[in-house]
């Protein structure tokens, strides 16, 4: 079995095998996204989701009162936390807190693929902006 669903519960897929769409551009551009384990799926507490972001692309600023666990796959690219930018690659690993200002650029010239872990519900009660 490539993908699917087990007796327990369980999911066990292929990447390249789930639905890949596209960023709507009020969000990004040259950017998609794949939902590898999501709520649908049984999932309590955690989504995993693989972004993809091509040469050139971006996802814009934004904030949400939850977190983010990120794992860079692939790909060279710069992420703004609040007020820093800092320059990321295969291997690197972040914490996005919740409320605070990110946004995402390839730098490369081949695709930024990187995964991105989030809560199922908000973690914190206010969406206020945090600066820092
Ligand atoms: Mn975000």
């Amino acid at each position: 079995m490539i993908i699917g669903k087990g007796p327990c519960g369980e999911k066990i897929g292929y990447y390249e095998l789930v639905e890949e769409q596209k960023v709507p551009d009020d969000m990004g551009t040259q950017t998609f996204v794949r939902w590898l384990i999501k709520e649908d799926d049984g999932a309590k507490a955690f989504a995993m989701r693989l972004f993809t972001i091509k040469p050139g692309g971006h996802i814009n600023l934004h904030h949400h009162p939850w977190e983010h666990e990120i794992f860079v796959l692939e790909g060279v690219g710069e992420i703004r936390i609040g007020s820093r930018v800092y320059r990321v690659s295969q291997g690197f690993f972040i914490y996005v807190p919740p409320n605070v200002e990110h946004e995402y650029w390839n730098k490369g010239d081949k695709d930024l693929k990187f995964l991105c872990m989030i809560p199922l519900k908000p973690t914190v009660n206010s969406d206020e902006k945090i600066e820092c």
